[in-house]
């Protein structure tokens, strides 16, 4: 008992441990990646947020300085402040406080017509909608929109001049910002993939990458220029990521499938050790029964002996009976010794046939022939129908006759009152089947199997004083499969059972098919 409570404590402490490595071997492999993924994207940030960085002061540079070059009288040459900063300025407007463009006080790059209608459309449409008069002075602000259809970056600035008050706005050159700024930071050998988006996530910069999943992309919005804009950084080497998430699976199924190793060995343990001592408390009945089984037949030998040799008979007749008496019971017990005898081979693993070619007709006969005595004895008839012309098998005689003997001792024990018992032994297609009927009690439908289980009984026979050991069938049935043929039993409860033993045979050859009575 404290034995058991020692293997249950093992089990369950096994059990625990398992799980608990599992919980540790699966939460360090999602903390590892889930650090490098932090790792990678930290760094992505990193860099993404220094581009954001440099454009933007390049833009804030550029609008400084346009800004600080211009003053209200005398208003410099604002073509020549476009020019001097190259592609970077579209448009600069310098507005009076009521908002009107002051005489030479624009210039843009565009050409003359175009320039014209756009000046236009600033004063009319896009002025009133920037937030200039509420700009303080000397300070830079932007609006970063889209007026038509077309996006445009707007700085502008408020500025004092004596007691007048006057607005710059320059109009960024967004095509030059994407087209010449845009790649000078985003260099396409960078081991990163950079992408500009607007805020209904429309590419405005760079090649599309998918939102495979597992991709790591991190968003940096611009904040002081094109606002509406956001940068979006992948790594390019998705066949390393792809390398890592593959990892990932497999650490996983690697950490499952040892728990899965883990949990189906310990069950197999558990069935082991419940079958184990299943068979231990098997085995002790065994005991019983095998040492009650020899005692029975010795106690009568030595009881009749006894008689025969004080000389106590009345007569001839009654000494052989005393014989016969014994010479039965020595019978009986020399039977149930082969059987333990093979069996105990059998456990042991000694390969225990020698194998030869036979007649199965002849070996069943002398199987019949040794229990004679015993259907005398019970009053039972034997009806067996054997096929002539049958072919030779090869088998080992002795083992085989012991195996028919148990079928036919069994029906001989526990049919008794079911008055005969019926052997056939005929080919059927491919084999060579012996059946042995019987009339009496029949066996459950859930003890089929368990009855070919060594030392098992039936619980019908269990309460009733007949006699056995449980190893009859197992010792069948292993003889039938070491000829490569099987046992089976068919029975319902009050209708007897009919027992199959087959062996494979040789194919058909010219054989008699005309059976024959014994
Ligand atoms: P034993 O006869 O020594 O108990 P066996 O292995 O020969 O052991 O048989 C196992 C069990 O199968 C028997 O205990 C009995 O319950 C059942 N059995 C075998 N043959 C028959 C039969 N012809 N009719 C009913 N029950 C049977």
């Amino acid at each position: 008992m404290r034995r058991l409570v020692f293997v249950n404590v093992l089990i369950f402490a096994v059990l625990v441990s398992a799980i608990g490595l599992a919980y540790y071997g699966y939460s360090f492999a999602s903390e590892v990646s889930s650090r490098e993924r932090a790792i990678i994207s930290d760094t992505m940030r990193e860099l993404g947020q220094e581009k954001v960085d440099g454009i933007e002061s390049q833009i804030l540079e550029t609008d400084r300085k346009v800004f600080d070059s211009i003053a209200l009288e005398p208003l410099p040459d604002l073509q020549a402040v476009v020019k001097t900063h190259g592609a970077a300025v579209a448009s600069v407007f310098v507005l009076d406080e009521r908002l009107q463009v002051v005489p030479g006080g624009y210039a843009t790059t565009r050409s003359r017509e175009d320039g014209l209608a756009f000046r236009d459309y600033f004063v009319s449409q896009i002025v009133p909608t920037l937030p200039l008069a509420a700009q303080p002075l000397r300070t830079r602000g932007h609006v970063h929109g889209g007026w038509g259809d077309r996006p445009f970056l707007f700085s502008f600035t408020r500025r004092a001049w004596g007691d007048r008050t006057y607005y710059v706005v320059l109009e960024a050159d967004l095509s030059h910002l994407v087209g010449a700024v845009f790649p000078q930071f985003f260099g396409v050998r960078s081991p990163r993939l950079y992408q500009v988006v607007d805020e209904s996530g429309d590419l405005v910069y760079g090649i599309p990458f998918s939102d495979r999943a597992g991709v790591l992309a991190v968003e940096l919005p611009f904040v002081d220029t094109v606002d509406h804009w956001t940068l979006r950084v992948a790594q390019k080497d998705s066949g390393a990521q792809l390398a890592r998430s593959r990892r990932q699976v497999i650490d996983f199924v690697l950490v499952g499938l040892s728990l899965a190793g883990i949990l189906a060995g310990l069950g197999f343990l558990v069935l082991a050790i419940r079958r184990e001592r299943r068979a231990n408390a098997l085995k002790s009945d065994f005991i019983t029964n095998v040492s009650h089984e020899l005692k029975t037949p010795l106690s009568i030998i030595s009881m009749f002996g006894e008689l025969l040799a004080s000389g106590r008979t009345r007569g001839a007749a009654q000494a052989t009976e005393y014989a016969e008496i014994i010479w039965r019971e020595s019978v009986r017990l020399a039977r149930l010794i082969d059987n333990v005898l093979d069996f105990a081979k059998i456990e042991r693993g000694v390969d225990a046939y020698e194998f030869a070619e036979a007649d199965l007709g002849e070996v069943v006969e002398r199987a019949l022939e040794l229990s004679r005595h015993r259907q005398q004895q019970a009053g039972l008839t034997v009806h067996a129908t054997i096929e002539a012309g049958l072919p030779p098998v090869s088998l080992d005689a002795n083992a085989y006759t012991l195996a028919v003997l148990n079928l036919v001792d069994n029906a001989i024990k526990y049919a008794p009152d079911g008055e005969r018992i019926e052997v056939a032994l005929a080919r059927r297609d491919d084999r060579l089947e012996l059946t042995v009927r019987d009339f009496g009690p029949g066996i459950e439908a859930e003890e089929h199997g368990k009855i070919f289980e060594r030392f098992y009984r039936a619980r019908a026979v269990r309460l009733r004083p007949i006699r056995g050991s449980g190893i009859g069938l197992a010792l069948v049935d292993h003889i039938a499969r070491a000829h490569r043929g099987g046992v089976s039993v068919e029975s319902e409860p009050g209708q007897g059972a009919t027992f199959r033993l087959w062996i494979p045979a040789p194919p058909p050859g010219e054989a008699d098919p005309a059976g024959e009575e014994t």
